[in-house]
């Protein structure tokens, strides 16, 4: 199949969170199934051209026009396509706030769109991801019905419905929308454009990446005010659980670690755990250590784990490492609590590559008690790593992490329900018997772990069912 994915992260050219990683490794998986894959993405300040240049590719808004250019580079396969507009994009930030992220990701959707009849490429599917490209499938369903594109499927991924896109109507105009679309069953929320709200009601089909988050959105716990919809388009919606890139996350050969180890020679482990000290001044010690590696926001909790932080370092013999960033209350917190417990918990505020692969390897429990995880990679990548995750039971969480059962000596991971005080400190302190106590168990859901399949191959063949499925319902317009 033709496949085009829009999206406004790709590893490695940019990326904030998961989404990157998604779009670092799902279109090699699809390549190798034998896919043509294009891969269009804004090219950011921070991304530096290179391949070949298409000049004067107008883009169609409301209207007016505008020209820009279309960069393209193929790498393992796939082809990669960047628009250069200066205007929107010429600064490094993915996510920039301000007056223009409305017309920013609105151009950014129809330039994508543009692109394919600009270069006669004219895709089977097109697969957008999240809200900035939630656009596409109302263009297509609307200015582009009866063109080249009117009978293009579309697939549009949910990997955060928190984040929605939610503008001033006037949007609409400078996309060159028609304001018909302004109503209830399409666009509109609460008076204003909704980009995600206008994807759900127009995408040929849905997914999200994981078969429970899946359930959760269609809750109004979880829904982001969207769950009607999502209840109303149940039929259509479908959970695929993220994949890990097994290049870029793989303990025999990962170049960011001290020592290369597997699930058959473990050892090693032990001098990650030693490098991992070192590197954050923690003393040299055999007591178990707890990592964590987040975006510092609502979403995943550790504002609980700030409050009961103090009491578990003062009373659990332990060490943490904490590598994030976000609320600056939340940073600030970390580091005086750093201050406090110097020889217990080493903080580094900040976007760190390395570091992140450092904690998955030397770490020995991780630590993710996120209020929802619509998938979640580093449990997934903790376990590829004989990590053993701590998780609430949320979301991707609950797909991917088997809670120990003592009786049987299955699981591979520590789940809890509640977000509370007690239930994180209790299990730390449930983690930590395991350790002290029972070190032979330990090392068997470090092997249960690892055993674990998280491969892209499985989440390519069923987006390639979706796919399908998409373009058989689509050709029935
Ligand atoms: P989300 O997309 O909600 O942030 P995921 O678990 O799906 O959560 O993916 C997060 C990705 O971003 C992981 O690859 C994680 O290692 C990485 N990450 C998050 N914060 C940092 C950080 N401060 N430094 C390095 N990597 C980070």
């Amino acid at each position: 199949m033709k496949i085009l994915m829009v999206s406004p992260e790709c590893c490695p050219f940019a990326k904030v969170g998961g989404l990157g990683d998604v779009l670092g490794a799902l279109p090699k998986a699809l390549v190798s199934r034998g896919h043509d894959v294009h891969i269009f993405l804004p090219l950011y300040g921070s991304i530096k051209p290179k391949g070949r240049r298409y000049d004067n590719v107008v883009v169609h808004l409301g209207g007016h026009e505008r020209i820009c250019s279309i960069w393209e580079y193929a790498q393992d396969g796939v082809f990669f396509y960047f628009v250069e507009y200066q205007q929107y994009f010429g600064d490094a930030s993915v996510y920039k706030d301000g007056d223009q992220k409305a017309e920013r990701f609105a151009f950014f959707c129809r330039s994508a769109l543009d692109m394919c009849t600009s270069l006669d490429w004219i895709p089977d599917v097109i697969h957008c991801h999240d809200w900035t490209t939630g656009l596409i499938p109302v263009f297509l369903n609307t200015t582009e019905r009866g063109k080249l594109l009117g009978k293009v499927a579309t697939v549009y991924t949910i990997h955060n419905l928190e984040h929605q896109g939610i503008f001033p109507a006037d949007i609409l105009a400078y996309a060159g929308i028609p304001f018909s679309e302004f109503h209830a069953n399409s666009l509109e929320s609460m008076g204003y454009v909704n980009f995600m709200k206008g994807a759900l009601y127009h995408a040929t089909k849905l997914t999200t990446v994981s078969p429970h988050y899946a359930q959760e959105i269609q809750t109004a716990a979880f829904g982001c005010g969207l769950d009607p919809i999502l209840k109303f388009k149940a039929g259509d919606l479908i959970g695929i659980l993220n994949g890990i890139d097994d290049k870029q996350w793989n303990p025999c050969t990962d170049p960011n670690i001290v020592a290369n180890f597997s699930a058959e020679y473990l050892q090693p482990k032990k001098c990650c755990k030693r490098d991992l000290q070192r590197t954050m001044g923690l003393p040299e010690s055999s007591v178990p250590l707890f990592g964590i590696v987040s975006r510092m926001y609502w979403q995943k909790g550790l504002d609980v784990v700030l409050n009961v932080l103090p009491f578990v370092l003062q009373n659990l013999s332990l060490q943490m490492v904490v590598v994030g960033c976000g609320e600056p209350d939340w940073e600030y917190r970390f580091r005086c609590l750093e201050a406090q417990f110097p020889d217990k918990l080493r903080v580094f505020i900040g976007y760190n590559e390395p570091l992140s692969h450092k904690i998955e390897a030397g770490s020995d429990f991780f630590l993710m008690p996120s209020r929802f995880e619509p998938c979640g990679l580093n449990q997934m990548y903790s376990m590829r790593y004989g990590t053993l995750p701590i998780v609430r039971a949320t979301g991707g969480l609950v797909d991917t992490v088997e809670s120990l059962n003592e009786k049987t000596e299955t699981g591979c991971g520590f789940v809890f329900y509640d977000l509370t005080n007690d239930a994180i400190y209790n299990t730390i302190g449930w983690a930590c018997s395991i350790y002290y106590d029972k070190p032979e168990l330990l090392a068997k859901m470090q092997r249960a772990g690892m055993a674990k399949n998280f491969s892209w191959e499985t989440a390519a063949i069923q987006y390639e069912n979706v796919y399908r499925w998409a373009v058989q319902q689509r050709s029935l317009l």
